[in-house]
C-alpha cells in the first residue's frame, strides 16, 4: 500500500520543476529506466527515485507536441510509409 502525495507535496514538486523529492525535498533524485510509452492516450510515465529516502514515484507527462531533431538517413525509406493511413482511420472513424 502506497501513500498518495498530498496536493501541497505535488504543488511544491511542480513549482520546483520536478527537481526534488516530493517527500524529503532532497535534490538527490534520479530516473529509473526509460520513460514508459503511452497506449495512445498521450500519457507517458517516468519512474523516479529519491536516493536519500528511497521513495519511488512516477512523473506523468502528457504529449502535446513533437519536435524534429534530424533528417532521416534515407528518404526513400520514408516514402514507403507515406501511403499508410494513421491508426484508427482505416475503419472510417
Ligand atoms: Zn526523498
Amino acid at each position: 500500500m502506497t501513500t498518495e502525495f498530498t496536493k501541497g507535496q505535488k504543488k511544491r514538486y511542480f513549482e520546483k520543476g520536478g527537481n526534488e523529492c516530493p517527500l524529503c525535498l532532497s535534490t538527490n533524485i534520479t530516473t529509473i529506466g526509460n520513460p514508459i510509452r503511452d497506449d495512445g492516450d498521450g500519457m507517458c510515465r517516468q519512474q523516479m527515485q529519491c536516493l536519500i529516502c528511497k521513495k519511488e514515484w512516477k512523473d506523468v507527462f502528457r504529449r502535446f507536441d513533437i519536435e524534429s531533431i534530424s533528417e532521416p538517413d534515407e528518404l526513400s525509406n520514408v516514402k514507403q510509409f507515406i501511403g499508410a493511413k494513421p491508426k484508427g482511420e482505416e475503419d472510417g472513424k
